[in-house]
């Protein structure tokens, strides 16, 4: 019987998690459902110098704006649990003792000073020192030192350091699923520390313990741990579980959207736009950046661009519903190559959602994202109002940004409709309008579209002639919405009140 998939998405909360982790948990995500198995957050803070409170939440927060569900994790529980590294410090202890037992692991005594001092003698001859096979017998360990003098040393309590024993000259073989198979000689990799002093693991040693405790099946991460990957494998080896070894998967990266490199996380606010699924700041500091949410990203189209950074379905289609994702997606159509960040076409998956949108829904987004803009606004009026705009709205806040004539008098008039089309000869004809315009008992965009008609044939006057200065009168700009759909929605006495008022402004205007 084929075992039940288990991944795991197991984040550090050392600062706030940018699209390519929540790429990592996308994908872990996506591949667990297709084939029916448990997806868990896991918490990596064994790294408590650099924990930065309220990153867990942030975690959290993101994964459930995605609609990326975790079936055991540290906010839902679990039989694994706890998922908190910091609450398993006993459990790596317990494993870190049985390799010291069976010889691979050891206890190493060197003070920094005497490591950085070493360290200093190889560069001084053009070397790097490395603590593997062949420099641990020149070191302080109790390999080097032997038993009398290690249990001297522990029992006067001189810090100590316990480190994984590198077998020399082994091959390691690492199946990844994506790069397939990548061979290492064991002498590459170094003794690495499996746990501190104070009984911290690291997170080689606490990841490696973890994912065999937890059944995890397929380990999906990013590539920057590939290179980690073959000490891992030597782990595994060293605490006897090399035949359950998870399946290993690394993806590539998300490269920069010109030049060299990959995105990082400064990126977003230089590049102007953002790298973060949400808008944080920084609890200790000053620093702070926005996020898809907060600039008006639908999740669902967030998540549809994520998917493509990496991966292809291999046919035509770009836009997938989360469900449609699961049920297209494979490992093997996971690119090995860097996958190139496209502003331009993370705002068209946007747009298109937008566009596929109904007024109601964008009008309850547009309140989301920003509830204060539409205080007292009704929602029928937003509804209306986002449907006329939805083709023009690349950001749900657009409606805003882009519509506020809407919701309030233009700011500012198109100079240049002003300059040639407010003609002083017509000016009495404009009046005119708006007096047949008062005289309509249904002021439907139909009736407004038939009155404008039948005015430009009396006056023998053109499209651009009256509906450029028309819409410039209600909206200011020479383009937008529907022009008759939008009188409709702003309703005769207002739309008689911004002739009135603009009217004069253009009068000014030409005057100045
Ligand atoms: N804690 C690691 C990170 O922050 C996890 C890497 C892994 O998935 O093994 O990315």
């Amino acid at each position: 019987m084929s075992q039940k998939v288990r991944t795991r998405y197991a984040p550090s909360p050392t600062g706030f998690q940018h699209i390519g982790g929540i790429r990592t948990a996308l994908y872990c995500y996506l591949f667990t459902r297709k084939v029916g198995g448990s997806f868990i957050l896991r918490i990596e803070d064994t790294d408590q110098n650099r924990y930065v409170p309220g990153a867990e939440e942030y975690i959290v927060e993101s994964l459930k704006w995605c609609g990326i569900k975790c079936d055991e994790g540290s906010h839902v529980g679990g039989e694994y649990g706890p998922y908190r590294q910091s609450e398993r410090k006993e459990t790596y202890g317990i494993y870190a003792q049985q390799m010291l037992e069976s010889g691979h692991a050891y206890y190493a005594f060197d003070t920094s000073e005497e490591l950085t001092a070493k360290r200093k003698e190889y560069e001084a001859q053009k070397k790097v020192f490395k603590y593997d096979p062949s420099t641990r017998m020149s070191m302080r360990n109790s390999i080097s030192l032997g038993k009398e003098e290690t249990e001297a040393l522990l029992a006067a309590n001189t810090p100590w350091v316990i480190r994984l024993k590198i077998p020399a000259d082994e091959e390691v073989i690492v199946e990844d699923l994506v790069r397939g198979m990548v061979r290492v000689n064991s002498n590459e990799v170094d003794d690495k520390i499996l746990l501190k002093g104070d009984g911290m693991p690291t997170y080689h040693l606490a990841n490696v313990v973890d994912d065999h405790l937890m059944e995890i099946t397929h380990v999906i991460r990013g590539e920057e741990w590939l290179p980690s990957t073959p000490l891992h494998v030597l782990l595994y080896r060293a605490l006897g579980w090399e035949d359950t070894m998870p399946k290993f998967a690394h993806l590539p990266l998300i490269l920069k959207p010109t030049g060299k490199g990959k995105l990082s996380k400064r990126d977003g606010d230089k590049m102007g736009f953002p790298v973060f699924p949400l808008a944080w700041q920084h609890p200790t500091n000053e620093e702070s950046s926005t996020g898809y949410r907060e600039i008006g990203f639908f999740p669902e189209a967030f998540v549809n661009l994520l998917a493509f950074l990496g991966w292809n379905p291999g046919t035509t289609q770009e836009i997938f519903s989360m469900d449609e994702l699961i049920a297209a997606f494979s490992i093997d159509r996971i690119g090995k190559s860097g996958a190139r960040f496209d502003w331009d076409k993370a705002q068209w998956f946007n747009q298109q959602y937008i566009k596929e949108a109904a007024g109601s829904t964008l009008a309850e987004a547009a309140i989301k994202v920003a509830p204060d803009a539409y205080k007292g606004t009704d929602l029928d009026f937003l509804a209306s109002a986002c449907e006329l705009m939805k083709e023009r709205m690349t950001f749900i806040n657009d409606i805003w940004e882009k519509g506020y004539f809407f919701f309030e008098s233009p700011k500012e008039y198109d100079a240049k409709v002003v300059r040639t089309k407010w003609k002083e000869e017509r000016v009495p004809l404009f009046h005119q309008l708006k007096e047949q315009f008062a005289a309509l008992d249904n002021f439907s965009a139909a009736n407004v579209e038939a009155t404008v008609k039948a005015f430009m044939q009396e006056h023998g006057l053109g499209f651009g002639d009256v509906l450029q200065v028309f819409r410039v009168m209600l909206a200011g700009t020479k383009s937008g919405p529907p022009i008759f759909e939008m009188a409709e929605l702003l309703g005769k006495t207002e739309v008689l009140k911004r002739m009135e008022e603009s009217a004069k402004t253009f009068d000014e205007m030409k005057a100045a």
